[in-house]
This record gives structure tokens, C-alpha cells and sequence, in this order.
């Protein structure tokens, strides 16, 4: 998960600006963690805590209103009784990562995929990228190679993982859609040679950056098994107390 907190931290900057390239400043100062990262920590904070996905989302989505979180979910955010409202956003995608470190199943992963989308993220299209997503990071944790990966989704989820990055970058645009966005990451990760270069290869289509290299980070975490130090030491820096003491309960508890 920290895997995935590192890539929109990182991405932070290049939502707005896309770079279109590999080469760009891991961090400068406007860097910052955004909604990416406090739904991920809410979504851990509910499976080591047993606590509702819905009322912690709904929590700590409130107590960072400010973190760029996308106009709908606002509404869901600001009411008493959110309830889902058909999103085939990624929003459900890029808080998924926790989700694949709690089970030892891909069953029990798809379900909790499932439960933790459809909160808010009900549309099937979404439901299916936050599960792409989470059973990715199983897949990767569990030791599964690139091509075994690749197979599994692409039979599973029908996504096309043919396409190379250089093709996509082209002319790829900003697309919040699960559809538009979830293969991408993939992909990005599935050309990397190692953690960084997986970020800066899902940052460097351009699109919704941070998302992309959140989705992208959190396998490739899983897949790589290590993180540079340098980069996690300067993203913890920028995260609140209350997110750290969560991360290193998720990595006691749930990662090991
Ligand atoms: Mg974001």
C-alpha cells in the first residue's frame, strides 16, 4: 500500500501538468499526498480495525475535503447518507491496494474489492477496475510472473495489455474512467524494470498522474517487494501522524 501512497504522492504535481516523458523530478514543492492517498489509508484502517468501508471512507474523506477529491464523490462526501451513485470512475480503483494483502484467495479478494467500490463505485466498470487492481497486487505478493499476471487479468477482466506505453502516450488523454485508466497502470507497470521506473513510466502517459502511479505503484510494490528507501523516507515526510501509525499497524498486521 505504501507502494501506492508513493506513486500519487509523486504524481501529485503531474496531474495538472502532465510531463509526456520519463524525466521529470521526483519530487518538488508543491509535491503533496492527495485523495489518493487518504481513501488508501481509510480503506486499511477499516480491514485491520474491522470498521465499515463506507463509514471510514466517508471519515476521513471529511477530515481532508481538501485533498482533490472529484466533484461527485463531493456530493457523497458532504451527505448524511451517502450512497453509491454509479461511478465508473477509478476513484474506487486507486484505494483498493490494502485490499490485496488481507486475503489468501482470489475469491476473497474479488469480494472485498467488490465491497470497498461499491460504497460509492457501483457501476460494474469500476467494481471490475478496483478488483483488477487488488488481484494484481495478489498476484504480484504471491509471486506470480509479469507473463502470469498479464494472462490472468486480460482472461479475467478482458482488459487489453497488448498495447506498449510509447503507443498509449501518443495520444492519451485525461480519462478518470476505470476502463480509461485501470489497463494503464497495468501496463505501466508491466514494462518497468523496477519501482521507480514504474512510476515514472505510469506518469509519463500523461492523463490523471497521480491516480495511475498510485494504481501502478501498489503492484508494483507487491511484484518488486522494495521500495528505494530515498523515496519512501521523503513521502513519509509529507504524510500526517495519524496515516503513519495506520501504514506501519497495516504492515505489522496485514503485509508481514
Ligand atoms: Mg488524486
Amino acid at each position: 500500500m505504501l507502494g501506492a501512497i508513493c506513486g500519487d504522492v509523486i504524481g501529485s504535481v503531474y496531474e495538472g501538468h502532465n510531463v509526456k516523458s520519463k524525466q521529470f523530478p521526483l519530487f518538488s514543492k508543491k509535491t503533496r499526498f492527495t485523495d489518493d492517498t487518504v481513501l488508501t489509508v481509510a480503506v486499511a484502517d477499516a480491514i485491520i480495525n474491522k470498521k465499515y468501508f463506507g463509514a471510514t471512507i466517508h471519515r476521513y474523506s471529511n477530515q481532508y475535503p481538501k485533498a482533490g477529491f472529484g466533484g461527485k464523490f463531493r456530493d457523497w462526501m458532504k451527505s448524511k447518507h451517502p450512497k453509491p451513485y454509479g461511478s465508473y470512475g477509478n476513484g474506487s480503483a486507486m484505494r483498493v491496494s490494502p485490499v490485496g494483502y488481507a486475503f489468501d484467495t482470489i475469491p476473497a479478494v474479488m469480494r472485498l474489492a467488490e465491497k470497498t467500490s461499491s460504497i460509492s463505485h457501483n457501476h460494474p466498470d469500476a467494481i471490475q477496475g478496483a478488483q483488477a487492481i487488488a488481484v494484481s497486487i495478489f498476484l504480484a505478493r504471491n509471486g506470480k510472473s509479469k507473463p502470469e499476471i498479464k494472462s490472468y487479468i486480460e482472461t479475467e477482466f478482458g482488459y487489453d495489455l497488448n498495447r506498449t506505453i510509447d503507443s498509449i502516450r501518443q495520444t492519451y488523454k485525461f480519462d478518470v474512467s476505470a476502463k480509461g485508466s485501470v489497463p494503464e497502470a497495468i501496463i505501466a507497470f508491466l514494462e518497468s524494470t523496477d519501482y521507480e521506473d514504474a512510476i515514472r513510466t505510469a506518469i509519463s502517459i500523461g492523463g490523471d498522474s497521480d491516480t495511475i502511479a498510485c494504481m501502478c505503484g501498489g503492484i508494483s510494490e507487491a511484484y518488486y517487494k522494495t521500495i528505494p528507501a530515498d523515496i519512501v523516507d521523503k513521502v513519509k515526510q509529507l504524510l500526517p501522524p495519524n496515516f503513519l501509525i495506520i501504514i506501519d499497524e497495516f504492515y505489522q498486521k496485514v503485509v508481514k
